[in-house]
């Protein structure tokens, strides 16, 4: 990043396809400036008492929900009027408030305290130190959620924190900022810059510890920087989430769950459903009622209050989807319901996509697709299913389900992912408060992000070792 002005970026509008709105990200003068006053304003912050944290914390959450409409208006901009904008601002006040609960608690998990069992005279303690400064880099499929989740946690356990969310989707940054600085003391250790990959490097550069949500691609090259510095991330990164839909399931129950752990936020989810694995005696019944419930879904198209399904946000991700449909039937996949991506308006949609007679050897089984699509493939037993949803390189979340959550947890003891959703599909964004879970393979590195492993990553433990009697002497050795 230069020290020179910076220049400013241009942002598509995803209903539009109009560039209409424009961030200007910080010099690199300006960003070290400011992570020069967010480490100053720590020290008395990461100090403090947790009462005063949940205190400020607190005010906070009472202020977003109360400027709530002004961030979900923008958020909703930034997401073409995707529903999960509706909910995320409430959704973080509610994190807040959870965090105010339990913040003190799972701190006090980490705190030892006793005697040497090797030598007695010897007593130890242990202060908490948090990171002073974290970075958390977030992506454009949640703009407000994903750059907040691990920021709370941080803030709690003591840390200043700057965030950059994604440059596709800023809008919401502005009044977001505008609730914090209703909170001066907060404001001191909580800032948003705006800016692209280029900021996002900068940032690493410049701080303690490092949240990252994104690519793979660019996770691998966070990770590389952060090793350099010898700094810790945290990397929460893609997926190709599999189902398992036994011989027992519910057809209704397992089409229903599916088509909404698939194309909710039209597909544009790291644990959305990406590929289904259905009993051959249940398939037929299956893939004929779900197209039926695919063909009733209906993009928000021209009426953003109306319908399912919002236009894409990433301009460049419809044709990765197009991409991954035409390899697939050019390989002899058949399509059941749905198309490709469609411009109305200058906005990219696309319909729900069943997909049947699908196999390993094409990208929609096997590359990150980031649409509403439902690429099915039969199977003939258990280890079958097992062995084709185990075989991938992500492994974030997954589900399965069958005649009784018993038998579906039965299978998932075998699954190679972090969040198991039984007898429904994609419940990850509900388990974030208490589960906590580590992901597999390529989907992610460096510690559980929910429940208390979730602020426990933002300190480090120092511990006292206290002699209570004389010192030895050098003859005694230890
Ligand atoms: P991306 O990797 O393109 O960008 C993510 C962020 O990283 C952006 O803010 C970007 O500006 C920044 N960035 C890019 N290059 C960088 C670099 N070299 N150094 C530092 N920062 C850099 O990802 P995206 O396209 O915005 O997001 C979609 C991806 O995120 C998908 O793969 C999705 O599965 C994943 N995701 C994962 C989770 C999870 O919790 N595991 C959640 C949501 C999204």
């Amino acid at each position: 990043m230069s020290s020179s002005a910076a220049s400013p970026i241009s942002v598509r509008n995803p209903r539009t396809g109009e560039a209409d709105y424009e961030i200007t990200p910080p010099t690199a003068t300006e960003l070290h400036a400011l992570t020069v006053r967010l480490r100053e304003n720590q020290r008395a912050w990461g100090t403090a008492p947790m009462e005063h944290r949940v205190e400020v914390l607190s005010q906070w959450a009472d202020q977003l929900e109360k400027s709530a409409t002004s961030v979900i208006e923008a958020e909703s901009v930034d997401m073409g009027h995707a529903p999960l904008a509706q909910m995320s601002p409430l959704f973080v006040v509610m994190l807040v408030r959870r965090w105010c609960e339990r913040a003190e608690s799972a701190m006090d998990e980490l705190m030892r305290e006793g005697q040497s069992e090797l030598m007695p005279n010897i007593e130890y303690s242990t202060q908490l130190v948090p990171y002073p400064l974290v970075g958390v880099i977030g992506p454009w499929n949640g703009p407000l959620g994903l750059s907040i989740l691990d920021a709370i946690p941080a803030l709690f356990a003591g840390c200043a924190v700057v965030v950059k969310p994604s440059e596709v989707t800023p809008r919401f940054v502005e009044p977001l900022m505008a609730t914090i600085a209703e909170v001066p003391e907060l404001a001191g250790v909580l800032q948003y810059v705006v800016g692209d990959g280029r900021t996002g490097q900068a940032i690493v550069e410049e701080v303690d510890a490092v949240c990252f949500t994104g690519s793979v691609r660019n996770g691998r090259k966070v990770a590389e920087a952060c090793a350099r510095r010898l700094i810790p991330v945290f990397l929460e990164l893609g997926g190709k989430d599999p189902v398992i839909i036994t011989a027992s399931a519910d057809v209704e129950m397992a089409a229903t769950a599916v088509l909404r752990g698939s194309v909710f936020n039209t597909g544009q989810g790291c644990s959305s459903a990406e590929r289904i694995y259905v009993h051959e005696n249940l398939h037929d019944a299956f893939v004929e009622r779900l197209v039926t419930m695919a063909q009733e879904v209906r993009l928000n198209h021209p009426d953003p209050q109306e319908g399912n399904l919002s236009p894409f946000i990433f301009e460049p991700q419809a044709a990765i989807v197009d991409a991954h449909i035409d390899d697939a039937l050019a390989k002899g996949a058949t399509l059941r319901s749905g198309g490709r991506s469609e411009r109305l308006g200058g906005g990219l949609y696309m319909l729900p996509v069943v997909l049947t007679d699908v196999t390993h050897d094409m990208e929609i089984m096997r590359h990150e697709t980031f649409g509403p699509i439902m690429p099915i493939m039969r199977f003939r037993d258990d280890e079958e299913a097992l062995r084709l949803a185990n075989d991938t390189e992500f492994g974030l979340s997954a589900s399965v389900i069958a005649g009784t959550a018993e038998e579906a947890k039965a299978l998932a003891r075998h699954l190679d992912a972090g969040e198991i959703a039984i007898q429904d599909v994609c419940l990850t964004m509900i388990g974030v408060f208490d589960g906590g879970s580590d992901s597999f393979g390529c989907s992610g590195l460096g510690g559980v992000r929910g429940g208390s492993a979730g602020i426990h990553r933002f300190v480090r433990r120092k511990a006292f070792l206290t002699n209570t009697a004389e010192p030895s002497p050098l003859a005694a050795g230890f």
